[in-house]
């Protein structure tokens, strides 16, 4: 058995003038507690009726019901059961009625003695479902009803109520007839029913036979204080839920060190967090033309715009967020000047933007941007399609701007550890090179020691050694000794540059003086030798270059001396430079030796490379000439390449110089080399280092 209809609505039934008033609980507490006392410091025998919403609410009250039936054997007290309620009759009368029955949200109190009569009828709002009954919640429950002290009021509520405990309690019927008869007129059904078809246009305030001003004043205050009360907790109510809606972003994106990942977390728990429409990130700079919009979080029924380009450079909603460093907001999109206005120059006219805005129906808009420490990393973007405008609260923005600092620090600390991991795995590789450099140079310089050793130990004990094999230890001895210091001595030259140590002396050179310069070098070099022949093509009249003369005869005189290295007295070798750009020279140091597999075309450029394997040497050379030359033609910006057609196919070495800037486009024909003269002797220097 359950009733739907609530007594408030019965009693608004009879008196639809009424105007209900809003309790808090804490007042209807109040109210109850003093017409209960009212009971209990009276010398009456009243009638006492308490509907409760639940048993637990009953709990806290029982002892004072018990206190009240020693007073009057007209107690009746309802609740809702939900572990030891139910229908009994003992000091007084309790009536447990159904779970679903409307009682459940009504808080009912009616109190009718012969010279006080109140009541008290209300019905809970907004009941909390599944909300947890923390104190706070409990506190801030509100009912509509009325507390008054009408006697015909109250005489009606008991008549109400008295029906539903004989419907509850048939075996009451006697009980509740005493009441009846003692309490209330015996007309009261019918007085109901002429009530109802009254229509009286004036609103009746219920409380206007109160008796006792203290009483209502009290209540009023209750209210007033209540209702602050409520505010105070409703704004920190939203307080803690910016605050725990910024710890689970700031939780969840510190927990990753991937930008990508980082961002769509962000995007995700925002738009979640704030019930938005759509909500976007992505990264851009200030200087960005536009952006792809990558991230983005949408709610149901919403179009989804990833992947498409955000206009940045033209948008002067964008540049207005990079020139504030601030947040910026638009309640209605449809209204706002930025929107409407035609365009400045340069810019999209407020027409494209309404374009783009209509397209991706965005009627309210907050653009919020990720900086750190005044950098712009990328932009926040919310949106609320409808279908009516919002207008964006100060706390909602302050919460936007809280998060993008927060994606702002883990976009950095991301980008930061990348770079850790590319330093590390520059550091790893430089300690792999520095391991085989180690053991090759280890290696290079154990070899030719081992044969002078042996050399000299047997000059030393063998006396009778004869002079001519005497004279071939030592030649031996001095051989291995000089290719001891070449390999120290470009080991050394290829340190500095590798590591930036050498100062560059870049000045305005003719090739074919620096070509002749390093012919010459070989040739005093190979003095002893027979080479192969050497063909020189450089005509004079060339442009000037840009570059180190020291530092280009020695490229030059590396690949001259390779190229004799391994080209037979009958092959050829020939010097050209050609002209193919205003940019640069390419000049070509060509033979017909013994020639390159293309497989190892780039690997003759690394430390210590030698065709017979690093380990398995035959004398002559270091393995570190052309190695020096890369660094060399890198250091004036420019390029070193090998070309052959493969075994036995002769070899080509190219690279290339920048041409003197002030001669560009115009080609000179004749260079003035003042300096000839000291290039010379500075290129013979040089070769003294590093021959
Ligand atoms: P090396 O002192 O051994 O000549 P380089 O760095 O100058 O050291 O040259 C590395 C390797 O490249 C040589 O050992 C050789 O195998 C190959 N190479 C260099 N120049 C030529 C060339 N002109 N013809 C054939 N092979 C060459």
């Amino acid at each position: 058995m359950s009733r739907s209809k609530s007594v408030l609505t019965q009693l608004l039934q009879i008196f639809p003038q009424w105007r209900p008033q809003m309790y808090f609980k804490a007042s209807l507490t109040a109210l109850s507690h003093a017409m209960e006392d009212q009971v209990l410091a009276g010398s009456e025998q009243p009638l006492v009726i308490a509907s409760f919403q639940r048993e637990r609410f009953y709990r806290q009250e029982a002892q004072r019901y018990r206190r009240i039936a020693q007073k009057s054997n007209q107690v009746y007290v309802l609740a809702a059961p939900e572990a030891e309620f139910k229908n009994c009759s003992q000091e007084y009368e309790t009536i447990a009625f159904a779970p679903d029955d409307t009682l459940t949200t009504e808080w009912h109190l009616v109190v009718l003695g012969s010279s006080y009569a109140s009541c008290l009828i209300c019905q809970e709002k907004g009941i909390p479902g599944r909300q947890q009954m923390t104190a706070s919640v409990d506190n801030n429950r509100r009912f509509e009803g009325m507390s008054t002290f009408d006697r015909q009021v109250t005489q009606y509520a008991a008549h109400i109520l008295l029906d539903t405990i004989v419907e509850y309690r048939p075996e009451l019927k006697e009980k509740v007839q005493i009441a009846r008869e003692k309490y209330l007129p015996p007309d009261i059904a019918s007085q109901m029913v002429i009530q109802q078809g009254e229509t009286d246009n004036t609103t009746w305030d219920v409380t206007h036979n109160n008796p006792d001003p203290f009483v209502q004043r009290l209540v009023t205050y209750l209210q007033a204080g209540q209702y602050k009360l409520l505010k105070a907790n409703r704004s920190l109510a939203a307080k803690e839920q910016k605050e725990r809606l910024i710890n689970s972003v700031t939780t969840a994106i510190r927990l990753s060190l991937d930008p990508d990942e980082i961002l769509q977390i962000a995007v995700q728990k925002l738009g979640e967090g704030l019930g938005v429409c759509r909500c976007l990130v992505y990264r851009c700079r200030e200087t960005d033309t536009t952006a792809t919009i990558e991230h983005e979080f949408l709610n149901q029924g919403i179009a989804s715009i990833k992947g498409q380009t955000w206009p940045l450079k033209h948008n002067p909603l964008f540049q207005e967020v990079v020139e504030l460093r601030d947040a910026l907001t638009i309640n209605n999109a449809t209204r706002d000047s930025r929107l409407t206005d035609t365009a400045e120059e340069g810019k999209l006219s407020g027409k494209s933007l309404q374009i783009l805005v209509n397209s991706c129906s965005i009627l309210s808009w907050m653009l919020v941007p990720i900086l750190y420490r005044g950098r712009l990393l990328g932009m926040l973007e919310l949106h609320h399609c409808g279908p009516k405008p919002m207008t964006w609260k100060e706390d909602d923005v302050g919460l936007v701007n809280a998060i993008a600092t927060q994606i702002g620090v883990a976009l950095i600390q991301a980008e930061a550890y990348a770079n850790l991991q590319d330093l590390n795995e520059q550091l790893e590789a430089l300690d792999r090179t520095r391991s085989n450099l180690v053991a090759i140079t280890g290696h290079e310089l154990r070899t030719p020691l081992s044969t002078i050793q042996v050399c000299l130990e047997s000059l030393a004990s063998e006396p009778d050694m004869s002079p001519e094999l005497r004279q071939v230890m030592l030649n031996t001895a001095l051989q291995d000794a000089e290719r001891m210091r070449k390999l120290v001595q470009d080991f050394l030259t290829l340190s500095q540059l590798e590591s930036g140590r050498v100062e560059w002396n870049i000045e305005a050179l003719n090739l074919h003086e620096c070509v002749e310069l390093s012919l010459s070098n070989v040739r005093a070099r190979h003095k002893e030798t027979p080479l192969p022949k050497i063909e020189n093509r450089v005509k004079d009249e060339l442009p000037l270059v840009k570059a180190d003369g020291e530092w280009l005869v020695e490229v030059l005189a590396k690949l001259l001396d390779n190229a004799c290295k391994f080209t037979s007295e009958e092959g050829k070798i020939s010097l050209e430079v050609s002209c193919n750009n205003p940019y640069n020279l390419e000049v070509t140091v060509a033979d017909t030796g013994r020639g390159i597999e293309p497989k190892r075309l780039e690997t003759v450029f690394d430390r210590f490379y030698q065709e017979e394997g690093a380990l398995r040497r035959s004398a002559g050379g270091t393995g570190l000439g052309l190695a020096i030359c890369r660094q060399i033609v890198r250091g004036w910006g420019g390029k070193i390449w090998a070309e052959s057609q493969g075994k036995d196919h002769g070899s080509q070495f190219h690279f290339t110089v920048p041409i003197y800037a002030d001669q560009i486009p115009s080609q000179i024909s004749r260079p003035a080399m003042s300096h000839s003269h000291q290039l010379r002797k500075k290129a013979k220097g040089k070769s003294k280092k590093t021959s």
